[in-house]
């Protein structure tokens, strides 16, 4: 076995574990339950014995590079603390010390979509492209850039937030505290949100009869009725692509890039909002219609996405889930590579 690091995914629901060589195999992967509501000492105990348990099954094998934790929320990425984590809720916390005090090991800490990213830059959708964008489209938005490999931090560690781009400047106010938020047209909430709209709209008739049906009413229940051809359901995913063209366009326009990653649950509603974001994209961004590919839809999968055709594009990630914990194992890989 080669070389390997251990990819932390903290997420709200599960906690994810994943021994990842440098070869990019995954060779194993854990998945327990996020005990948020046991709080956060419970959450740290319960990822340190399981690190702790892979360790020692590989340590003779191979040596450990060091643990990558892919968290969402604020992070002071290089004070190690947590600000404001929803998955380890408490006041500030020295998370990375803590971890690197029992684990006896380098530990690096980044947010979750700039971690999803690099996976994906790594080993997915974006693999040779060392320039790249993307957006996760989940609970909210999230979003990263990587440059020449390397996830653009800004000053702060908060460049890449593109989920609170204005979409509409009057529009549904957002956590944020800004109003009209592309996380309020592009997530799982939103679509949500816009399905109960169409709803109260009067017109929609097969959404009203699933909201009442008892099922869990959720953006994978409007997909499915978008795909069968609903017409309100469709409207919801067209206003999802809308919001994603317009902030697109704004970031094409402002950075040229070759390629942006579309990842999260409602990617898997790709087909159902794709089309929009390729019609908004040509009217908003002279950036993209000088290099858009002569066929958008297809233009990220397989041999076409190629870095040395000079055009922009925009695809579906291709880690699912996985992403981020492939994107956090490789964090302290490049770590190593960057001492
Ligand atoms: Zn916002």
């Amino acid at each position: 076995m080669n070389n390997f690091s251990i990819g932390v995914d903290l997420g709200g629901t599960n906690l994810r574990i994943a021994v990842v060589d440098e070869e990019g195999h995954l060779v194993e992967k854990v998945t327990l339950e996020t005990k948020v509501s046991l709080g956060r000492d419970h959450v740290i105990n319960d990822m340190c014995g399981a690190i702790q348990r892979l360790t020692e099954k590989y340590k003779n094998s191979a040596a450990l590079l060091g643990i990558g934790v892919g968290v969402p929320g604020i992070t002071d990425l290089q004070a190690g603390y947590l600000r404001d984590s929803p998955n380890l809720p408490g006041p500030d916390y020295p998370v990375r010390a803590e971890i690197e005090r029992r684990l006896k090991t380098t530990v690096v800490l980044e947010n979750d979509a700039n971690a999803a990213a690099l996976g994906e830059q790594w080993l997915g959708a974006a693999k040779n492209f060392p320039d790249m964008a993307m957006l996760t489209l989940g609970t909210g938005v999230g979003g990263a850039l990587v440059l020449g490999g390397q996830i653009f931090h800004g000053m702060t560690g908060m460049a890449g937030e593109f989920g609170h781009t204005t979409i509409e400047p009057e529009g549904n106010p957002c956590g944020c505290g800004n109003r009209g938020c592309l996380e309020q047209y592009a997530s799982a909430t939103a679509v949500v949100r816009m399905a109960k709209e169409e709803i109260a709209g009067g017109q929609a008739l097969a959404l009203a009869s699933a909201a009442q049906s008892g099922a869990e009413f959720n953006a994978e229940l409007v997909y499915n009725l978008a795909i069968q051809g609903d017409e309100a359901a469709r409207r919801v995913f067209r206003r999802v692509g809308r919001a994603l063209g317009i902030a697109l366009a704004t970031l094409v326009n402002s950075l040229n890039l070759p390629m942006h990653v579309i990842g999260g649950g409602v990617s898997s509603a790709w087909d159902a909002f794709s089309p929009v974001i390729f019609e908004e994209l040509r009217q908003r961004s002279m950036v993209y219609a000088a290099t858009a590919p002569p066929d958008p839809l297809s233009a990220g999968q397989g041999v076409s996405a190629s870095r040395s055709c000079r055009k922009t594009i925009v695809t579906r990630a291709q880690l699912g889930s996985d992403a981020g914990l492939y994107g956090a194992a490789r964090l302290p890989m490049m770590a190593r590579t960057n001492r």
